[in-house]
This record gives structure tokens, C-alpha cells and sequence, in this order.
């Protein structure tokens, strides 16, 4: 059963923390628990800090294909291969007018098992993570909520952190470290101290989701494929993600205002009102049952003026998230845990760890992150189908199968969008200059 709450066999609460590391990394989801285990496999000592009990439960179960090189470098492929979770090899649509359209097949474009990926529970799924850091040799701790970075003048040199302990009792203890990881994910701790973090202002959405046993599936390899449904007039959409144990995902997305404007409507209820407008959904859910509460979110695509400093660096959620709506999370957040493993790694074999250094991947990481943007917005844009745009341009679906597998960083693949703004106004492509400060 998918785990709601936190677990009370958490096994990282009671680890002995020490005075100074090479590298401190905050949060243990996908973002912090690669980098921690790719650096303490290249011989770096690394604490990796955790304020929850873990496993512990997290919204953001489907994972791309493109997933598949990290879990690879981080030795989990097999691991992933042996699981129960459901094998992913499409995603796809059912538009405004609930037209059902046809699945965007991965393997057909690339006939290799890395086109087939999983969808995952996270507590799990994060977990298998931190244990394989743990394996590697990084010291993991949880129920450690970091409460502050402490830096000299403009360098990060460690942290100041609340560690809990079995009896209860808490210590707070300051660590030092050479460079400060934050993968805090939206908590984003170093964004928001330097006030850096930035809303964009086309994407204030919201969400409300919760979980199915017995929902209906569709047979075969389309068993396991995350299904998008728009709802009429495009004004809220919904994700369908088949789990183990017979268990779905569901939630609904739309712009804050359109799904929270009735304040005096509860979690359940805007779900109820916008099921009753979804007939895909609704068939699907028929002979279903919802356990758990319903949960909510919003407002949650933002990125960071910065992506790193001298001695710390964003990865993950702690530098940006776009919207749900691709599944592009635990891509993102491990594929820049790569990146900035690289530039640490080379950072400390060259003695800088500046800035220029920690940072020096952000703009091939920020070319991907706007690849996903452009398709997030034009996915919003009224008006705008895809179907039509395919039947126009029938080349282009290639382009938009490499980003829906998250190959986001792959030269060309942006060309999608020059051809998109011959039917979008290009402006609407664009992100604004400035996005609001938080
Ligand atoms: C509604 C919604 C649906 C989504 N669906 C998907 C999806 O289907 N597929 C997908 O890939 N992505 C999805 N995402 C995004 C995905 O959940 C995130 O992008 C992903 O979890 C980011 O990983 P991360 O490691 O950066 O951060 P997180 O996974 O959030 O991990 C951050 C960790 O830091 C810890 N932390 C925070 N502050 C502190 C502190 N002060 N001290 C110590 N620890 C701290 C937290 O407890 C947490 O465990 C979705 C997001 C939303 C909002």
C-alpha cells in the first residue's frame, strides 16, 4: 500500500553526525540522494541531511525515459528492472472535446529498453535512492531539519542543523562543509534567504490529488501509461498514474484563481467538480475506491536567479519546478544532480570551488528547463491542439516525443518551437523578461 505517512522504521534517525565534511547536501529526495551518492562514490565524505522520517511520502510518481543514464550511473538499474512498479512506455493525451488521442509509444522512436521507464511510488522510490548513497559510503541522517546556512562573507562553509534524537531530544549542532548542496526541493532555502527565488507569472497554478485502488486500466503495455485529460475549455486538466497494488494517482491541475477561487469549497470537493466535467476520468474511476485524504497544492513554478555561489549550488526543486503537466521533477532534479556532481568533482581536483566553477552547467541546464517551458506553455495556450499542429506538421512529432521522454538537452530539439510560433503568438513561447519576485 502506497505509503501516506511517515514511516516509525526509519533507518537513518539515529546516525552519528560529524564536525566537517567535503560536501553537505540538504534534503533527501531524488536531487539530493544522486549527488550524494555519485560524490561519495568518487571518494568525496558526504552527510546527507533529511528533516523527515523516511520513507516518506511525496506527490510526483512518473518518471521519463530519460531517467534511465542516471539510474544507470548510479548502479539501480537492475534494482529498477526487479521492482514491482509499472513499466511506463507512453504517455498520452485526451483533449478539450475529449477526443482520446493516439499514446505517444517511446519505443517506437527509440527501440532500446532505456525508451521504457517506471512509475514509481516516491517513498519508495526515494528511499532506494538514499540507501544506495548510504551504500556508497555517504553518512545519512534524518529527522535533521537544516535551519540555516552558515556562510563567511559571500562563501557557504557549512550548516547550522536541528538534530533530533530517538528520545526525542534535540541538538543543534553546526557542521562545516567545502561546498553546501541545497536540494531542499521547494522549501528552496537558499533562493529564499538570498530573495532570488522568482514566480513565473504564466504558470500560477494549483493542484488537488489523491489516490484510487481498483481504478480501470487499460490492457497490456498501455497498462502502465500516465494519461493527460483536459476538461473543457482547457480549464483544468487531469493526470491519471497507474502504481503498484492496483493503485492510481489522480489529480487535477488548473490556474489557482479557476480551482481555489471558491474559497468555501474543501480539497474533495473542486476534485468532485471537475471529475464531473472529465468523462475519461469518470469511466476510469467508476468501479474505484479513494483512500487517504485528498491533498492540495499550488503555486509551485518558480525558479532561482541563481544556480550557484562561491562554495554552495541549487540543485533539483531548490533551483526551479516548471508544472507537473510532463512529468519533468525527478528528471530534472536528478539529471542537474549529475551535472553539478561533475562541476564539484572538477571543482575539487582544480581547488575552485567558486561560483563560475559550481555553476558552470547552468546554461545547457537552463536551455533544457526552457525546452520543457515552451511545451508547458503551449500546452495552456487557448486555442492551440496539438492534434492540429501534428497534422500540419507531421515532422515536428519527433521532436515532441524526445521532450516528452526528457531529452530536453539534446541539440535541436527546440526547433519544435520556431515552427509552434507560426501558430502561437512567439511572445506566448517566451517566458516574461522579468519574473515576480516571491
Ligand atoms: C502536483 C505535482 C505533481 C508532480 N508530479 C510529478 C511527476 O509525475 N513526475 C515527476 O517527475 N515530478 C513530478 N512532480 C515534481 C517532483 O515531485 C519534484 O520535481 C521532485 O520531487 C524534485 O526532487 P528534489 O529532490 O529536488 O526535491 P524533493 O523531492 O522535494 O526533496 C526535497 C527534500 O528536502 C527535504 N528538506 C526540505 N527542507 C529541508 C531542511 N530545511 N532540512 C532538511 N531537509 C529538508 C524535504 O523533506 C524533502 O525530502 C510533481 C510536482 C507537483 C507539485
Amino acid at each position: 500500500m502506497i505509503q501516506l505517512t511517515p514511516s516509525d522504521q526509519c533507518p537513518y534517525m539515529n546516525t552519528a553526525v560529524g564536525e566537517k565534511y567535503d560536501v553537505i547536501v540538504i534534503g533527501g529526495g531524488p536531487a539530493g540522494a544522486t549527488i550524494s551518492a555519485l560524490l561519495a562514490d568518487a571518494g568525496k565524505s558526504v552527510l546527507l541531511l533529511e528533516r523527515g522520517l523516511t520513507p516518506r511520502f511525496h506527490v510526483g510518481e512518473s518518471l521519463l525515459p530519460k531517467c534511465y543514464p542516471t539510474l544507470k550511473r548510479l548502479g539501480l538499474l537492475d534494482r529498477m528492472k526487479a521492482s514491482a512498479y509499472p513499466k511506463k512506455f507512453s504517455v498520452q493525451f485526451v483533449t478539450d472535446m475529449g477526443k482520446v488521442t493516439q499514446p505517444f509509444y517511446f519505443d517506437e522512436y527509440i527501440p532500446h529498453e532505456s525508451s521504457q521507464t517506471w512509475q514509481v511510488e516516491r517513498g519508495d522510490f526515494d528511499q532506494m535512492l538514499m540507501a544506495r548513497a548510504a551504500e556508497l559510503g555517504a553518512t545519512l541522517r534524518s529527522n535533521a531539519h537544516v535551519m540555516d546556512i552558515l556562510f563567511e562573507g559571500d562563501r557557504a562553509t557549512g550548516v547550522k542543523v536541528k538534530l533530533k534524537s530517538a528520545s526525542g531530544a534535540d541538538e543543534v549542532k553546526q557542521i562545516s562543509s567545502k561546498v553546501v548542496v541545497d536540494a531542499s526541493g521547494q522549501s528552496a532555502m537558499i533562493a529564499n534567504r538570498l530573495g532570488v527565488k522568482k514566480s513565473d507569472p504564466r504558470l500560477q497554478k494549483g493542484t488537488v490529488w489523491g489516490y484510487f485502488e481498483n481504478a480501470l486500466r487499460d490492457p497490456g503495455r498501455d497498462e502502465g501509461a500516465t494519461i493527460i485529460m483536459q476538461t473543457p475549455g482547457k480549464k483544468s486538466w487531469f493526470w491519471y498514474i497507474p502504481l503498484s497494488n492496483n493503485i492510481v494517482s489522480v489529480g487535477c491541475t488548473g490556474s489557482m484563481r479557476y480551482m481555489f477561487g471558491d474559497s468555501n469549497l474543501s480539497a474533495p470537493e473542486v476534485f468532485a467538480r471537475e471529475l464531473a466535467k472529465c468523462e475519461e476520468m469518470q469511466r476510469r474511476l467508476e468501479p474505484a475506491t479513494q483512500f487517504g485524504d485528498f491533498k492540495s497544492t499550488r503555486d509551485f513554478s518558480y525558479r532561482s536567479g541563481k544556480t550557484a555561489g562561491d562554495g554552495w549550488v541549487l540543485i533539483g526543486d531548490a533551483f526551479g519546478f516548471i508544472d507537473p503537466v510532463y512529468s519533468s521533477g525527478v528528471l530534472l532534479a536528478m539529471a542537474s544532480a549529475e551535472m553539478a556532481t561533475d562541476a564539484i568533482l572538477d571543482g575539487f581536483s582544480t581547488g575552485d570551488l567558486s561560483g563560475k566553477q559550481l555553476g558552470r552547467w547552468n546554461e545547457s541546464y537552463a536551455a533544457g528547463l526552457e525546452n520543457f517551458k515552451k511545451l508547458v506553455y503551449a500546452f495552456y495556450t487557448p486555442g492551440f491542439s496539438f492534434g492540429e499542429f501534428f497534422m500540419k506538421y507531421p515532422d515536428y512529432r519527433n521532436h515532441m516525443t524526445d521532450i516528452l521522454m526528457g531529452d530536453v538537452f539534446k541539440p535541436g530539439v527546440d526547433e519544435i518551437f520556431a515552427k509552434m510560433g507560426e501558430v502561437i503568438p512567439p511572445s506566448d513561447l517566451e517566458p516574461e523578461p522579468e519574473m515576480a519576485e516571491m
